[in-house]
């Protein structure tokens, strides 16, 4: 049996892992670069290395933790002090440790906190069935705390738009802890008292020597099964198979399109392009500022995401040499700063000096300290993280019924099922699985 894997992101790259750790060894990955990894790419200049997308994730996890193990890859824990997160709100840096003191942290008003720690009282149910992510938290912690959680969970995931964004589809922990103990935090609780003490509990890992590392390591395994330079123009069904044309014809049982699905809507039948083209997306660009720690004082933790009240391009900046300084050389800092999304999609669109400009003064302020960078690297994501919106699950729906039709056809990837790496680690196992399980159709 032949896989044809359209797509050598780590969508592509997980899941032919996952399908050779099956046995199928009939597995050819094709992308229309000449050099896997997607957005995923580390990229290295003077001794610092910025991640041009992920850079770290939470392990142990079921599926991602076992895709890591067969590809080989070496992973390392995050420093003790990336538990610490903080908030740029009312002009001041607030920091959120990683206890109950959080809570006494003052992002919001005393009155706003109170209404808060309400939330297991809280009888009023959703006001649809697809509600957004800012309606949720509003209803479930007060106006005030949700509109602050819903904008902080948005930004920090998805560069969205709260009110845009579906709760159930973008943050399904979080509907289904209130679906089942009717209260996100007495489920939350529930949940921690039930975790087995012997089970580590997740922390942020990086692989050591960068995600470039890892997607190198991934596509060492497939050796020549990797073609790299392949623009597939089309994806079609061919009697009982699948033909994939690009720079040849390649004939297959199962073909995977792991591409974003405004790509994939140009290769397959007009019915099915018309509904993957319905996908949303958000640019982003990120930003690398890096020093000497003079010129770019950074303090201790993983990063920063700014509130609803900053009014700032720049929706976070991760401290990116505090918790992995193998990121900058010795006496260095490195910052990487996101910004643009949903909400400022001009900013993709903003020239180089006027970017640099911009978003250092917003970090030097966001930082409280004057800052002279001496390395500046610009990525532009001009295709944007995926959005799953108020209709999502609906599409999703959709799109399962139209591949119902069309036997041997898969979609994977980050704008499906969940935009981080360990969600299409569990995509990959689940499409393994259905080609496995259809081996003989
Ligand atoms: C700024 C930023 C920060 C992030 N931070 C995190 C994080 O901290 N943690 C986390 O877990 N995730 C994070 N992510 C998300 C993570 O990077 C993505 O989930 C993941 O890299 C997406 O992989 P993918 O394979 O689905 O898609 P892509 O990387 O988009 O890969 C799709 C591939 O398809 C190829 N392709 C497209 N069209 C064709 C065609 N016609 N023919 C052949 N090939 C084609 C493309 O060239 C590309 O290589 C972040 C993303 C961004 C942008």
């Amino acid at each position: 049996m032949r896989v044809v894997i359209v797509g050598a992101g780590l969508a592509g790259l997980f899941t032919a892992s996952e399908l050779t750790r099956a046995g199928i060894e009939d597995v050819v990955v094709v992308d229309k670069e000449h050099e896997p990894g997607g957005v995923a790419q580390t990229v290295r200049r003077d001794g610092f290395s910025l991640e041009s997308a992920v850079g770290t994730f939470m392990l142990p996890h079921p599926h991602l933790s076992q895709i890591l193990d067969r590809i080989g890859v070496d992973v390392i824990r995050a420093e003790p002090s990336a538990a610490l997160r903080y908030v740029y709100a009312r002009d001041r840096l607030i920091p959120l440790p990683p206890t109950p003191k959080a809570l006494l942290a003052p992002i919001v008003s005393i009155g706003a906190k109170l209404r808060a720690l309400a939330e297991p009282l809280v009888k009023v149910g959703p006001s649809s069935e697809d509600e957004s992510l800012d309606h949720f938290c509003r209803r479930r912690f007060g106006d005030r705390m949700g509109k602050m959680l819903a904008w902080l969970a948005a930004s920090g995931v998805f560069a969205g738009d709260p009110q845009r964004l579906s709760a159930r589809s973008a943050f399904p922990a979080l509907t289904t802890l209130e679906k089942k103990a009717g209260s996100v935090v007495r489920g939350g609780l529930q949940q921690r008292r039930r975790r087995p003490a012997d089970v580590a509990r997740p922390s942020s890992h990086l692989p050591v020597g960068g995600m470039g590392a890892l997607v190198q390591a991934a596509a060492s395994l497939l050796g020549d099964r990797f073609r790299g330079g392949f623009d597939v123009a089309s994806v079609l069904h061919d009697g009982s198979g699948w033909r994939v044309e690009g720079l040849e014809a390649i004939r297959a049982d199962h073909v995977v399109l792991a591409v974003r699905p405004q790509a994939a809507a140009a290769l397959v039948d007009p019915d099915l392009g018309a509904a993957l083209a319905g996908a949303v997306s958000a640019p982003v660009v990120v930003v690398g500022l890096g020093g000497t720690s003079d010129q770019l004082p950074l303090p201790p933790g993983f990063g920063v995401l700014t509130g609803p009240d900053s009014g700032t391009a720049s929706l976070g900046v991760l401290f990116e040499s505090s918790y992995a300084p193998a990121r900058a050389p010795q006496g260095h800092a490195l910052a990487k700063v996101i910004a643009g999304g949903a909400r400022k999609p001009e900013v993709v669109d903003w020239d180089d000096a006027r970017i640099i400009e911009i978003i250092s003064s917003e970090v030097a302020q966001i930082l409280g300290t004057a800052l002279d960078p001496s390395f500046v690297e610009i990525i532009r994501h001009h295709a944007g993280i995926p959005q799953y919106e108020i209709g999502h699950s609906a599409w999703l729906s959709e799109l399962d019924a139209l591949l119902g039709d069309r036997p041997g056809l898969h979609l994977t990837g980050w704008g499906y099922r969940g935009v981080g790496i360990a969600h299409i680690a569990s995509d990959a196992v689940a499409v393994a699985n259905r080609i496995v399980g259809g081996r003989h159709v």
